[in-house]
């Protein structure tokens, strides 16, 4: 393939909304998917305050603004991948759901399409065998937020051609983010280690060691985190957290990785961080 200049984003969630921010604002025509069509309205209207907050720093003018969000279209099927030349999904984290959403795709999406997975932990090569075109299936691990966040995180799978990793490493350049390659293990580099390091502080708010508020400042103020690990928790959604935990334990078979309970809870009651108001945390609508 020459040029990727159309892209379709399957899943206008947290993670989804900003990839659409970044590829709009890039040039790109993108097409954000979802089969909530709140989650569609809540994206529109996410990027167009994070772009006026571009704005106001004085990051992107009124017009470019107005271009980009012009560039945008909405569609709740997947059925609107046909003309995509790169899809990147961006759905919940669970497996089975991937795995339909990425035969879907491959029915959908033209030949030449590169599908992609944002996917924080679940095997790429899992992901990437539901296809008929494994070499054109990668792993495009955005950050949290992703219009303001440099890395992108790119994971090969078994399959993955050069081809694929080489046209999806420049593309990410060309949105001004800079590249880190990982090959295909449970939670790649990020979560594997990242999470953890949540999960444990999980384990300290459920022993009594300290105050969620403590935790927080001894990881802000005593290891220059820019955020403590409960409040990056509520930030990336305790549900996300819940899930590659499960696929870290599961996938590396060692119970180091094994979910702590008090974080079960509070997923099991509702409260998944930010996007629900409340998590460790609470947010003011
Ligand atoms: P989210 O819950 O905010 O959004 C997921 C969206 O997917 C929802 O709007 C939901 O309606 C939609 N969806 C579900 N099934 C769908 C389907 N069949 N077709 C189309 N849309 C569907 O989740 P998120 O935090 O944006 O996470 C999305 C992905 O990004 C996950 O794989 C997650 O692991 C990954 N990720 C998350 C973070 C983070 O900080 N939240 C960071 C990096 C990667």
């Amino acid at each position: 393939m020459a040029d990727i200049r159309k892209v379709a984003v399957v899943g206008a969630g947290t993670m989804g909304n900003g990839i659409v921010h970044v590829f709009a604002q890039s040039g790109y025509d993108v097409t954000m998917i979802d089969v909530r069509a709140e989650a569609l309205d809540a994206a529109r209207k996410t990027i167009a305050g994070n772009m006026d907050r571009q704005i106001r720093k004085g990051a992107l003018s009124e017009a470019d603004r107005d271009a980009a969000l012009g560039r945008i279209a909405a569609a709740s099927d997947l059925s609107a991948v046909a003309d995509a030349d790169l899809v990147i999904e961006a759905a919940t984290e669970n497996t089975e759901l991937k795995f339909r959403i990425f035969e879907q795709m491959d029915a959908a999406a033209p030949a030449h399409a590169i599908l992609a997975t944002n996917t924080s932990s679940i095997s790429i090569t899992e992901i990437a065998a539901r296809t008929r075109r494994p070499e054109k299936v990668i792993g495009m691990h955005f950050m949290n937020p992703v219009p303001v966040m440099k890395l992108v995180e790119i994971i090969r799978g078994l399959a993955t051609s050069d081809e694929t990793t080489r046209l999806v490493v420049e593309m990410s350049e060309k949105l001004g983010k800079t590249v880190a390659e990982a090959q295909d293990y449970p939670g790649f580099v990020s979560n594997r280690i990242l999470m953890p390091m949540i999960n444990e502080a999980v384990f300290c708010l459920m022993e009594g060691v300290a105050t969620k508020e403590a935790i927080d400042t001894v990881m802000k103020l005593g290891m220059n985190h820019p955020m403590g690990p409960l409040a990056l928790a509520d930030l990336i959604g305790l549900d996300t957290c819940l899930a590659i935990m499960e696929v870290l334990h599961r996938g590396l078979g060692d119970d180091k990785y094994r979910p702590c309970p008090l974080l079960r809870k509070y997923v099991a009651s509702g409260k998944l961080g930010r996007k629900t108001g409340e998590g460790f945390y609470s947010y003011a609508p």
